[in-house]
């Protein structure tokens, strides 16, 4: 069965009755890139950058960089592609950032927020990503955005940063991570060019439940119904503004968690490579219209355990 999958894995998610999701993968570098695309990946619907600036002494600057996006651009040739922006707080080891210690690291200076106050970090990733983007499409995406404020101030910075390299138009989308930004999608949609939602850390907030807790983290399951209809209205506000969603936090490569997500009305699935194929094959083998049933079936339970045995 194995064998199966892995030969199929470069077919498209099609149902049967020919809804077709985009199946995109989560990786931090050119060569995971590489990998994900021969495992069946059609996009990258994110790249992670915090990993560029882990576990060295200094931050990469804009040349360095640069290559970085560079040889994502080629590696894609073409195929849609996300990078999103930095996004560090003050629970990773970045000892040469000079972060402020927090006593709640996980709702303080993190991701975009980090951003806005080191503008010198943005600048020098912006100007990166806008050089890269003259090699081939690329999307911007902003982390742990929390105000439409935020969204406003980073288009500028984004205007400001193309200009200086003369670089292309790009697609800018964000995050939708922080509950706040699910409840008030319609709101959001206008502002960005796309919505990709993080289930992992919009389980998080949801749940109150710190994902890396050792003893409550089996608790934070992203098919609660509660995140299940933050998820549902980020997907209608999006709908109604014609803005693309993705989803490319962990439910998106769990099969159940992808055949509500798709029954939901999203129109991308970024996972982990390895996941790629056991999505693929659970969403070739259901009708869209089942999965939508499905999705409001799951909408209408209690706890995570009743949908997980829907
Ligand atoms: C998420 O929060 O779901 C996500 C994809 O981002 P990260 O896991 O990097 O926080
Ligand atoms: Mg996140």
């Amino acid at each position: 069965a194995r064998e199966a999958l892995r030969e199929l894995r470069h077919q498209p998610a099609m149902t049967p009755d020919g809804h077709r999701v985009e199946i995109a993968a989560n990786v931090a570098n050119a060569k995971q890139a590489e990998g994900a695309v021969e495992a069946g990946a059609e996009a990258i619907g994110l790249m992670r950058t915090e990993f560029l600036f882990l576990e060295r002494d200094t931050a990469p600057d804009e040349e360095e960089q640069y290559k970085v996006y560079r040889d994502m651009v080629a590696v894609m040739a073409g195929r849609p592609l996300i990078i999103r922006t930095l996004d560090i707080g003050g629970d990773k080891q970045v000892p040469y950032l000079n972060l402020t210690k927090e006593e709640n690291p996980f709702l303080g200076v993190r991701g975009a927020r980090l951003l806005l106050v080191r503008q010198d970090l943005l600048y020098t990733q912006l100007r990166a990503l806008y050089r890269a983007a003259k090699h081939g499409p690329i999307k911007i995406m902003f982390p742990m955005v929390t105000h439409t404020g935020e969204v406003e101030a980073l288009r500028v910075h984004c205007a400001r940063a193309r200009a200086q390299v003369d670089g292309p138009v790009v697609p800018i989308g964000i995050m939708v991570e922080v509950p706040a930004v699910a409840v008030m999608a319609d709101r959001f949609a206008p502002l960005v060019d796309f919505f990709s939602i993080g289930t992992n850390d919009l389980t998080q907030y949801t749940l109150a439940i710190d994902r890396q807790h050792p003893e409550l983290a089996a608790q934070a399951d992203s098919l609660h119904p509660a995140v299940l209809e933050l998820i549902g209205n980020t997907v209608r506000a999006a709908r109604a503004h014609q803005t693309w969603v993705g989803v490319c936090g962990g439910l998106a490569g769990d099969p159940l968690g992808a055949r509500i997500l798709t029954g939901l009305g999203v129109d991308e699935l970024s996972m982990s490579a390895q996941d790629i194929a056991a999505v693929k094959a659970a969403l070739r083998a259901e009708n869209y219209t089942a999965m939508q049933a499905l999705a409001k079936r799951a909408l209408a339970c209690t706890t995570a355990e009743e949908v997980r045995a829907l």
